[in-house]
């Protein structure tokens, strides 16, 4: 239940508009007699008071997209990754196995994450796209597609450093609350709750990341990567693999969303560290062995 209360501007409301007036002094007088919160049913609703009201209403109970503690974003991410597994995802769950390599995989790198207050969460896709997303919070998604497509599994921490990078880097909820701003449903107490996730889905799988976050989640991920111990080269030569695999007649929408692979594969080889501290994840067959679960894959 969204609650809403006005505020002084009530006052300032024109008086030529006979409903917006009427609502306004209904309004005014029940909330200056009682003192309470009007509760309203549905976010909805909330927004076509708001629009009657015209910035006399405040929204309450908003998400502070760009000022969130931990719990706050934390509790925003598993509200988006509700949404998204009801409309967006289809999680695997054929191999309870599988699905805790990669969840300890994930572990592991979420250890050397300079936000690791966050609950990490680690959770596969079930669907043949090459893709891996992460969203706020800490929750972070990565694709049957893109599994078997990995040769090992340093090339699978690769993609999930980068996504806990996009976490560290707040680079979702940073666009969010852009986004907010520019289609007007952002109030000084914050965005409806229920558009934000709205807004989080959509950012989240169907559109791009800036090149600086880009650039940005590689760098952290490879950071995460070197300090877990895996070999970084791994994260080099997965994404040369997804920018080879670009011009072809099924491009990877890895790319889609996570852009500019070319130039990615560039700064990655140039950032790479002189002295690797580990050289782990580099066994092919044992990482076949363990996915083997997800069926035949494409030859090298
Ligand atoms: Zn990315």
């Amino acid at each position: 239940m969204m609650k809403i209360f006005l505020s002084k501007k009530l006052s300032s409301l024109r008086h030529s508009n006979g409903v917006r007036h009427r609502v306004a002094l209904a309004l005014a007088g029940l909330s200056l007699s009682t003192g309470l919160s009007v509760g309203v049913a549905t976010s909805a609703e909330a927004f076509s008071w708001r629009d009657l009201l015209r910035g006399g209403v405040r929204i309450v109970q908003g998400v502070q997209l760009s000022n969130m503690s931990p719990k706050q974003e934390m509790a925003l991410g598993s509200q988006i990754n509700d949404q998204l597994l009801r409309s967006e995802l289809k999680l695997y769950d054929d191999d309870p196995e599988l699905v805790a390599y990669i969840n300890d995989i994930g572990q592991r790198l979420a250890e050397e994450s300079d936000r690791s207050e966050l609950e990490y969460s680690f959770q596969v896709v079930d669907s043949d796209q090459i893709n891996a997303y992460a969203t706020v919070g800490g929750y972070t998604y990565i694709t049957t597609g893109l599994l078997k497509l990995a040769r090992n599994e340093a090339e699978v921490a690769g993609v999930m450093g980068h996504e806990i990078g996009h976490i560290e880097g707040k680079h979702l909820v940073t666009q969010m609350a852009r986004e907010a701003w520019r289609s007007g449903l952002m109030s000084a107490a914050g965005v409806d709750r229920n558009r934000a996730v709205q807004i989080g889905v959509e950012l989240a799988v169907r559109r791009p990341r800036s090149r600086e976050n880009e650039y940005d989640s590689d760098l952290r991920g490879l950071r995460i990567m070197r300090e877990a111990g895996y070999a970084e080269a791994g994260m080099v030569s997965f994404m040369k693999k997804l920018a080879e695999k670009s011009g072809g007649s099924a491009p990877p929408t890895f790319l889609s969303t996570h852009p500019h692979g070319n130039d990615r594969v560039v700064a990655l080889e140039q950032n790479l560290s002189e002295e690797s501290l580990g050289d782990e994840g580099l066994d092919k067959d044992d990482y076949s062995q363990k996915i083997s679960v997800l069926g035949p894959r494409e030859a090298e």
